[in-house]
């Protein structure tokens, strides 16, 4: 599954103009490599524990390390990933769509996601709770955010 960064979301529900995606990574495009600091990797783990959305039947597995003939006899179980990553940037007037693979594919393969999903991680508050039906609801749809 294919997207590329910045681009509207619209792959399980209709799009919206502030939703778009990041990291979806498949291996015939190109991706840009670099180093993220590990307390951003840190803090966007946390935020994936906390977050089941969109969770389907399969799982999707990397596709880089599916074709790496030395993990395939090394390792059985490919990395997999299940469910999005749902953040809003810090003044919510745009959230971000990652798989959740995205964590794999920036510690495994320097995967470097655009400067602002990484200024949205920074900027993400957990004492400010992010439910996703309620940030996109309540200020997505209408605009003005009171937090
Ligand atoms: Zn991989």
């Amino acid at each position: 599954m294919y997207f590329a960064d910045n681009t509207i979301y619209t792959y399980l529900q209709d799009h919206h103009t502030k939703v778009y995606n990041i990291g979806w990574l498949d291996d015939q495009y190109e991706y840009r490599k670099g180093y993220v600091a590990p307390k951003i990797i840190r803090k966007l783990v946390r935020i994936g524990e906390r977050m089941d959305v969109n969770i389907c039947r399969g799982a999707h597995f990397c596709q880089y390390c599916y074709k790496n003939p030395t993990f395939q006899i090394e390792n059985k179980n490919h990395p997999r990933g299940n469910g999005e990553i749902w953040l809003p940037n810090k003044s919510f007037t745009k959230v971000y769509v990652a798989p959740k693979l995205i964590l794999h594919y920036i510690q495994a393969h320097q995967y470097l996601p655009p400067k602002e999903f990484i200024d949205a991680i920074a900027g993400y508050n957990f004492i400010r709770r992010f439910i996703f039906e309620h940030i996109f609801i309540k200020y997505l749809i209408k605009p003005t955010p009171d937090l």
